[in-house]
């Protein structure tokens, strides 16, 4: 199993926390020094540069939320002058808010490096084909794949995201080893290639690294049904550098993060303490690398579990789990948190539902209500009425007893669910504001 930077990835943890603290100090001054809203915040907080001790100062700190970015849109978290950034990018407005990266010639060179290690990390070589289904433009997942996939030696076919037709076009005709995809563009491929019946031997495919929004096992194990390849999770986020935050090795257990780039901590959202390797807290990152745009302890909302045990791959650089949610996705019902990723994991699990689903949030009176959409197979849909009936009580009563408040369950006929060529959109509010 090979390893890209092995002198980082498997830094010993002494070692690794001495190199951390150096770049975070180094942070703290150019942020204190060139950052008028750090500059505030810190002197808010009482803090001098120069006052940072050890690691745990940094729980002393102040965190950056979403609203730092809003606030100080479009550049105004930049560290460094216009001349010496080089390429620009945003999210891809999930949530609505426009957060803005900016990259120097040295960024550009740290994310390449950190995308490519996750690539060689997942086993990919120069002798892959590798077609990026990824959305170019502003979004970082295009452009930060096709850096660090080349930087691995790849061949990048820079295909962009939708038109379905060609993307198999192309994978035939240029031999694609390699698709980077989101897992729900990777299911709707499979879907397409089943339907018509693409015979599996004229397609090269044998890896996917996926990412930009949630994969959970269940889905993975849908996409590896339908096409000839394994599947492999990446992380990362705008605010912190795009993809190349985290992936996963060979072993696909859990995604190591880049700690060398990237101080991660893991803390109850409503406490901000941390919580112990293995509990579920959000995510915080400190990007102590970036020259135009350093974060402090950014809040990403993201839910997820750490572990610091070694990884059979060698790497030492601890590892998060699979992301259980985003808190901007969770609704409530009846006072229950509910998160779409837990209704994934329901349904994937029964036979005869298809991998497609769609939740609708309503509000009756002063009681906000959901109703789940889903695609039953053929097969169940063209049989009688009774067994249809009888199967949406079962899915009904599945996600109840998973979830503690009951849904309203709608079945609906293969293929008419929307499908997604980027991120899905899996929950459809019509809860007035
Ligand atoms: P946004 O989706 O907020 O508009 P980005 O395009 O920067 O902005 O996407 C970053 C977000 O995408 C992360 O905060 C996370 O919620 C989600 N994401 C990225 N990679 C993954 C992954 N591998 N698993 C789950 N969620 C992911
Ligand atoms: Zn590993």
């Amino acid at each position: 199993m090979a390893i890209r930077d092995a002198r980082h990835e498997t830094m010993d943890r002494e070692r690794l926390e001495e190199l951390q603290l150096r770049r975070l100090g180094a942070m703290l001054a150019r942020i204190h020094e060139r950052v008028p809203y750090y500059r505030s915040r810190l002197d808010d907080a009482g803090f001098e540069p120069g006052d940072l001790s050890s690691l745990d100062d940094l729980r002393r700190l102040p965190f950056t939320e979403k609203s730092s970015f809003r606030d100080n849109y479009p550049c105004g978290l930049f560290a460094t002058p216009m001349d010496e950034v080089v390429e620009i990018h945003s999210s891809s407005g999930t949530t609505g808010t426009p957060v803005v990266g900016g990259f120097t010639k040295a960024d550009l060179e740290t994310w390449a490096d950190l995308v490519c290690r996750l690539a060689v990390a997942v086993g990919v070589t120069e002798r892959d084909v590798a077609q990026i289904a990824f959305g170019y433009g502003m979004f970082t997942g295009g452009f930060g794949l096709h850096y660090g996939l080349q930087r691995a030696g790849a061949t990048v076919l820079p295909v962009s995201a939708g038109n379905t037709s060609r993307q198999l076009q192309i994978m035939r005709d240029f031999g694609t080893t390699v698709l980077v995809a989101t897992p729900s563009y990777a299911l709707y491929l499979g879907e397409i290639v089943q339907r018509r019946e693409v015979p599996l031997d004229k397609l090269q495919l044998r890896l996917g690294l996926f990412g930009a929004e949630a994969c959970s096992e269940e889905m993975r194990a849908q996409i590896e049904s339908r096409l000839p390849i394994t599947g492999t999770d990446n992380y990362g986020l705008t605010e912190i550098i795009g993809p190349g935050v985290a992936g996963e090795c060979e072993c696909r257990a859990g995604m190591h993060i880049a700690e060398d780039h990237f101080i991660v901590e893991c803390l109850d959202p409503s406490t901000g303490a941390p919580v112990a390797d293995g509990e579920v807290g959000e995510l915080v990152f400190s990007s102590v690398t970036r020259e135009c745009s350093p974060v402090l302890r950014y809040r990403t909302r993201d839910l997820s579990t750490l572990t610091h045990e070694p990884c059979a791959c060698g790497r030492t650089l601890s590892r998060m789990g699979k992301i259980v949610g985003r808190t901007d996705d969770m609704f409530i019902i009846s006072g229950v948190n509910v998160f779409p990723s837990a209704i994934e994991s329901v349904l994937f699990a029964i036979e005869g539902i298809e991998p497609f689903y769609q939740i609708i949030l309503e509000r009756e009176g002063s009681l906000d209500t959901f109703e789940v959409h889903v695609e039953v197979t053929d097969a169940l849909f063209d049989g009688w009425m009774d067994d249809l009936r009888a199967f949406e009580r079962r899915v009904t009563e599945e996600l109840r007893s998973a979830l503690l408040v009951r849904p309203r369950v709608k079945l609906v006929e293969p293929g008419t669910l929307e499908r997604s060529e980027g991120k899905s959109r899996r929950v459809i509010d019509h809860r007035p504001a």
